[in-house]
């Protein structure tokens, strides 16, 4: 205990000598100096949750937890500096959608936004941008099912505003023509349907003798084992995963940056 608050201590002290708290982001900086003057080489923001931002850096890794963090850091990352510190906890919102850890991944949402997104301050009237965002980045995540979930929910609160219309955004796959599988011939007949040890007549002729003894490898029906006769092999389509469409990432990213950009706007109009 005594060596956090000295910890705690120290931090407020670099921090006034410091000045102005220089904000961290996705975008690399040449050095980012730490609440307790530790300084960091190319650093940026490689992931944030709730507790606080995980930076990489030249030497590695190191996690800035928010509730750590001084006074002024805390306004200066969009936290609210009356949430003490001290009792360990921010008051978080309650995710009835289950979407902070995919808002975490939104590109672009700045901190402020993910932190007051999260938070009770926030009321739920920009959900429509919050869960498409969200629909859209579980599309680039390829969890198309809760993709459709969150879809449903803006539908259903949102009536007017209207869904994403999610088919649109992909293409039917040119490798399988939208089929999901893929066709080729037969490896064990080469595409014939016969059996490759009979010729396809059911009896073949015995080693020492030359009678004619039914053909065990196809059991006598003259049909390759492998292919059913058929002549076929099919194989799920690799490029869509058997899905037939292909997600168009462009799009899919072009109308996610307009909806951070959105909720950053929104954000910063509180
Ligand atoms: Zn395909
Ligand atoms: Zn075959
Ligand atoms: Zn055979």
């Amino acid at each position: 205990m005594k060596k956090i608050f000295l910890f705690m201590l120290l931090c407020v002290a670099s921090a006034c000598a410091a000045g102005e708290v220089a904000v961290l982001t996705e975008t690399p900086v040449a050095e980012f100096a730490l609440p307790d003057g530790k300084v960091l080489k190319n650093a940026f923001v490689w992931r944030r949750n709730s507790e606080g931002l995980m930076i990489v850096h030249d030497d590695g890794q190191e996690f800035l937890n928010f509730k750590l963090l001084p006074a002024d850091w805390r306004s200066a990352y969009g936290l609210d500096p009356s949430e003490a510190p001290a009792n360990g906890k921010v008051e978080r919102r309650h995710d009835q959608y289950l979407i902070y850890p995919i808002l975490m991944k939104l590109k672009g949402l700045s901190p402020e936004s993910y932190s007051f997104y999260t938070s009770k301050r926030y009321k739920g009237d920009a959900d429509n941008l919050l869960l498409s965002g969200c629909a859209l980045q579980s599309l680039l995540d390829e969890n198309f099912s809760k993709a459709l979930r969150l879809n449903e929910i803006v539908a259903e609160r949102f009536p007017d505003d209207g869904r994403l219309e999610l088919k649109d955004l992909f293409s039917v796959c040119e490798r399988c023509k939208g089929e999901g599988i893929r066709t080729f011939a037969c490896k064990a007949c080469s595409g014939s349907g016969k059996c490759e040890k009979c010729g396809g007549k059911g009896t073949r002729a015995a080693a020492l003798n030359d009678e004619l003894v039914h053909c065990t490898f196809c059991r006598g029906s003259g049909k390759c084992p492998k292919c059913g006769g058929s002549g076929e092999q099919i194989v799920q389509c690799h490029e869509c995963k058997g899905r037939g469409k292909i997600l168009e990432q462009d799009k899919v990213n072009a109308q996610l940056a307009i909806l951070v950009e959105e909720l950053n706007a929104f954000q910063k109009a509180q």
